[in-house]
C-alpha cells in the first residue's frame, strides 16, 4: 500500500486488471504462430511473461498501490477459472490441463468442437461456457495463479489476486447433464477454500473476487448461494475485495454489503447514484472500492466532479476505508493513446486508454493540490470536448427535437404495403435472396490493403471493385437469384465502413480491445453529433442496379448496430446518438429509393445484445432502439421493401419489439437449431414475413438440395407460403467461391421444389 514517503493524504489506488493482448496484439500473434504451429511453447509462454511484466511494471511506475495479478490469460479468463477449480468439461478428458488441452477446450478442431462462446455481461467480450455436470472433479490446479503470483513477487510487486467469484462463475455456466448447478456449489467452494488458502500461504494479502452476477437479477436460490458461500470463505486469512461491476446492485446491495467480505468494489461510474446507499449500508470495517473512472469507454475522466465525489465519500468513511479504481477490468479499452498517430490532435486530448485511467487514479488520489497541474490540464481537455463545434450539429439538434409521430411510422400498416409490393416487385412464392456480403477474398483483401497503402490509385481499386460487383451479378443470375445484392466488396466491416462515411465518427490506427481469444476489434468512436455528409451506398446499389432486370437490395447497417460496436460519446443519452444516426440513415434511405432501389435491407445482429443487465430497464432501451431503425426505414413508400438481419438472436422475450420493427421482411440464422425459433414466432402471431436461414454459412460444407427442402418444409409447418423466404444464415464473406455457388444454387433449387408442390 502507499509508502511513508508519499503524501499521507493519499488514497489507496487499486486496479481490477489490465489488457492482456498486448500494446502491439503481440500476444494475438504468438498464440497464431503457435497454433499455426511455427512457435513453439516455450517462446509462447516467454512471450507472456514479458507482457505480464511490462504491464505490472507499468502500473507500479505510475504509482498504482493495488496491481492484479492472474488477470492474464491466454484465451479466457472464464476458462482459466475452470481449470483453477478443476471443473473444466469432462468431454476433454480429466487430469492437469495442458496447453494442448485448453486451446482444444477453446477452438474448434476436426476432431472435436470447443465449448460455446458468449457475451460476457453486456459487453463484446466473449467467454467460453461453463458446462456443469454431476462428474466433475473439483480438483483445484493452482499453478497459474500462483506462479504469476511469484512472478511479480520477484519483480517487487505484491499483488491482488484477481478470481472470479463462485456464484458468478456458477450463473455463467449452463448444465449438461441436467444438473442444478446450485447442487455444485459446495464441492466449488471446497476448491475455493483450498485456491484461497495456497493464496494465503503464498504471502497474499487481499484477493479481488469478482461477483458481477449481483448487478443484474439473480434467480430463485441464488441470493441464498451468496450468503452460504461466503460463511465457508469467511474464515480463511486473507481479504476479499468483493467486487462488481457494469451496473448497480439495486435489490442485491444490501446482500453484498452483509456478505462480511473486507471490502467491496462498486461501478460508480455506470451507477453513480449508488454510492450514497452504499456507504450508508457498508460495514463499519469494510474499505469501499470506488469504480470511477470508466473501464468501459475511452474518453477523459472528470478530474474535477469525481473530487467532489471523493470528498464526500471521505468524510464519511474516511480516507483509509476508500480505494480508488477503474469501474472494471480495463480489459474493455485500448492500451495507450501514445499509439494514435492519426487521430486528429484534439480529439487525441480527449481521450483516456488503459495506461492514461490509470494515471488519472493516480492523480484523483493525490488530489487537486498536489496534482495541481494534471487537474488543470484535465478541466482544460474536459472543457474543450464539451465545448467543441463537432460535439453539436445545430440541425441534427433540431431535427431531433422536432420529430413528429409520424416519423417513426411507415404511411400503411404492412397488410396493405404487402400488396403493392407484390404487385410492384413481382417476386415468385419464396422468393429466394442472400444476406448481403459475397466471398471477400484473398484478393478483395489484398487490393483493400494496396488502396489503403497508397500503393494503387482511387481509380484502380474503384476499377477492381466495379469489376468485382459485376461478376458477383453475374454469378448470381447464373444461380437464378430472385433479390439480387451488390456484394460489399467496397466494405471493411459493416460498422466502420459506415462510420467513415459519416460526421461524429473517428478511427483509431491501434485501439485494439480484446473480442475472445486472439480476436481483437478496433471499435469506431462517435464524438460528435452525427450526421451524414454525402450519399453513402447510393452509388454502388445504383451501378449494380444498373447491370441487372433483377430488383437490386440495398444493404445498410441499422443504428443501433452502429452504436453498440462503437465507443460512444458519453454527454448525451445514448437515445439520442442512436437516433441521430437514425436520422442519417433515413436521409441514405430515401436516397436509395429515389435512385429506383425498391428493396432495402438495414441489418440490426446486435439489437439483442444492447439490453440492459437488468429486465426493468428493457421497456426503456427497447422503445428506442426500435424507433431508432422505425427512423431509419419509415420514410418509404409502401411499394419499396424493407428488410433487416439479425444473424443469430435469442427472439423469445422480445418478440413484440422485433414485431415493432415493422420490417417487411426479417432474416436470421435458423439453420443450425433446425428452425426451432419459428415457433416462437408463430406463438406471438409474427404478421410479416420471415426468411429463416437454411444454409448454414460458418463452416464450408455444402447442404445438399434435399436438406434444404427438410428445412423449408419444416418452416412451412409454421409459416404461412406468402411469409416464407429462402436465403442462407448469413453474408457470405467468410467463404469461397466454390462452395458458395454450390451451396446457393442448392438453395434455388429447393425453392423451385417446393413451390412446384404448393
Ligand atoms: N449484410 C451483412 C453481410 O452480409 C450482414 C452481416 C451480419 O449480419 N453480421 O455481411
Ligand atoms: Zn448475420
Amino acid at each position: 500500500m502507499s509508502s511513508p514517503s508519499q503524501s499521507t493524504t493519499n488514497l489507496v489506488t487499486a486496479n481490477l486488471g489490465y489488457p492482456r493482448i498486448g500494446r502491439h496484439r503481440e500476444l494475438k500473434f504468438a498464440l497464431e504462430e503457435f497454433w499455426r504451429g511455427r512457435l513453439s511453447e516455450a517462446d509462447l509462454l516467454a512471450t507472456a511473461k514479458t507482457l505480464r511484466q511490462r504491464n505490472w511494471q507499468l502500473q507500479k511506475d505510475a504509482g498504482l498501490d493495488v496491481i492484479p495479478s492472474n488477470d492474464f490469460s491466454f484465451y479466457d479468463q472464464v476458462l482459466d477459472a475452470l481449470v483453477l477449480v478443476g471443473a473444466t468439461p469432462s468431454r476433454f478428458g480429466a487430469g492437469p490441463v495442458t496447453l494442448t488441452r485448453y486451446f482444444q477446450m477453446a477452438r474448434n478442431s476436426n476432431e472435436q468442437t470447443a465449448m460455446e462462446m458468449t457475451k460476457w455481461f453486456d459487453t463484446n467480450y466473449h467467454y467460453l461456457v461453463p458446462e456443469w455436470s454431476d462428474d466433475l472433479a473439483f480438483t483445484p490446479d493452482t499453478t497459474k495463479l500462483l506462479a504469476e503470483f511469484a512472478e511479480a513477487k520477484s519483480l517487487g510487486i505484491a499483488t491482488r489476486p484477481v478470481l472470479i467469484g463462485p456464484v458468478t462463475l456458477l450463473l455463467l455456466g449452463k448444465a449438461v447433464d441436467g444438473t442444478n448447478p446450485l447442487d455444485l456449489l459446495p464441492r466449488l467452494l471446497k476448491a475455493y477454500r483450498t485456491v484461497l488458502g495456497e493464496l494465503a500461504a503464498a504471502g497474499a494479502e487481499w484477493v479481488q473476487i469478482d461477483e458481477a452476477v449481483l448487478v443484474t437479477d439473480l434467480p430463485e436460490g441464488y441470493a441464498a448461494a451468496f450468503r452460504s458461500a461466503y460463511v465457508e470463505l469467511a474464515n480463511i486469512p486473507l481479504k476479499l475485495m468483493l467486487t462488481t461491476y457494469f451496473g448497480e446492485l439495486g435489490d442485491n446491495l444490501e446482500l453484498a454489503c452483509s456478505l462480511g467480505t473486507a471490502g467491496l468494489h462498486i461501478d460508480a461510474v455506470r451507477a453513480p447514484k449508488q454510492v450514497a446507499e452504499v456507504v450508508k449500508q457498508l460495514q463499519p470495517t469494510q474499505t469501499l472500492s470506488l469504480g470511477c473512472v470508466d473501464g468501459r469507454n475511452i474518453w477523459l475522466a472528470d478530474l474535477n466532479a469525481l473530487q467532489s465525489v471523493v470528498t464526500s465519500v471521505t468524510a464519511k468513511i474516511g480516507a483509509e476505508r476508500l480505494q480508488l479504481a477503474p469501474s472494471c477490468s480495463l480489459l474493455h479499452v485500448p492500451y495507450d493513446t501514445a499509439d494514435e498517430d492519426k487521430l486528429d490532435p484534439r480529439v487525441l486530448s480527449w481521450l483516456s486508454f488503459a495506461k492514461q485511467k490509470v494515471e488519472e487514479l493516480v492523480q484523483l488520489a493525490q488530489g487537486p493540490e498536489v496534482a495541481a497541474t494534471a487537474f488543470a490540464d484535465n478541466r482544460r481537455r474536459h472543457e474543450d470536448r464539451l465545448a467543441a463545434d463537432s460535439s453539436t450539429n445545430k440541425d441534427v439538434r433540431e431535427q431531433l427535437a422536432t420529430l413528429s409521430e409520424g416519423a417513426f411510422r411507415r404511411k400503411s400498416p404492412y397488410q396493405q404495403r404487402v400488396t403493392v409490393q407484390r404487385e410492384e416487385l413481382g417476386l415468385p412464392l419464396l422468393p429466394t435472396t442472400t444476406i448481403g456480403s459475397f466471398p471477400q477474398t484473398q484478393e478483395v483483401r489484398k487490393q483493400r490493403a494496396a488502396h489503403k497503402k497508397g500503393t494503387i490509385s482511387d481509380a484502380e481499386y474503384n476499377d477492381f471493385l466495379k469489376q468485382k460487383t459485376e461478376e458477383c451479378i453475374r454469378e448470381q443470375e447464373q444461380i437464378g437469384l430472385d433479390v439480387l445484392v451488390h456484394g460489399e466488396f467496397e466494405r471493411n466491416d459493416m460498422v466502420e465502413y459506415f462510420g467513415e462515411h459519416l460526421a461524429g465518427f473517428t478511427f483509431t490506427s491501434n485501439g485494439w480491445v480484446q473480442s475472445y481469444g486472439s480476436r481483437c476489434v478496433k471499435p469506431p468512436i462517435i464524438y460528435g453529433d452525427v450526421s451524414r455528409v454525402r450519399p453513402i451506398t447510393v452509388e454502388w446499389s445504383s451501378y449494380a442496379s444498373s447491370l441487372t432486370t433483377k430488383p437490386m437490395k440495398g444493404m445498410l447497417t441499422g443504428p443501433i448496430t452502429i452504436l453498440q460496436w462503437s465507443f460512444v460519446r458519453n454527454d448525451i443519452p445514448e437515445r439520442d446518438v442512436a437516433w441521430q444516426i437514425g436520422l442519417a440513415l433515413r436521409e441514405e434511405v430515401q436516397d436509395l429509393e429515389a435512385a429506383g432501389i425498391r428493396v432495402i435491407q438495414v441489418d440490426e445482429p446486435a439489437l439483442r445484445e444492447g439490453l440492459p443487465l437488468r429486465r426493468s430497464e428493457w421497456p426503456a432501451y427497447l422503445d428506442w432502439s426500435v424507433k431508432a431503425f422505425r427512423l431509419a426505414t419509415s420514410s418509404v413508400t409502401d411499394g419499396t421493401q424493407i428488410h433487416t438481419h439479425m444473424c443469430y438472436c435469442q427472439f423469445e422475450d422480445i418478440l413484440p419489439s422485433i414485431a415493432a420493427l415493422d420490417a417487411d421482411v426479417i432474416s436470421m440464422e435458423t439453420a443450425r437449431s433446425r428452425m426451432e425459433m419459428l415457433h416462437a414466432f408463430k406463438r406471438h402471431g409474427y404478421p410479416n414475413e420471415i426468411g429463416p436461414g437454411i444454409y448454414d454459412i460458418h463452416s464450408p460444407r455444402v447442404p445438399a438440395k434435399e436438406e434444404m427442402v427438410g428445412l423449408l418444409q419444416l418452416a412451412l409447418d409454421v409459416l404461412r407460403p406468402e411469409q416464407l423466404w429462402v436465403n442462407p444464415d448469413c453474408g457470405l464473406k467468410t467463404r469461397a467461391w466454390p462452395e458458395t455457388i454450390e451451396a446457393l444454387t442448392n438453395l434455388c433449387q429447393a425453392a423451385v421444389e417446393i413451390r412446384a408442390e404448393l
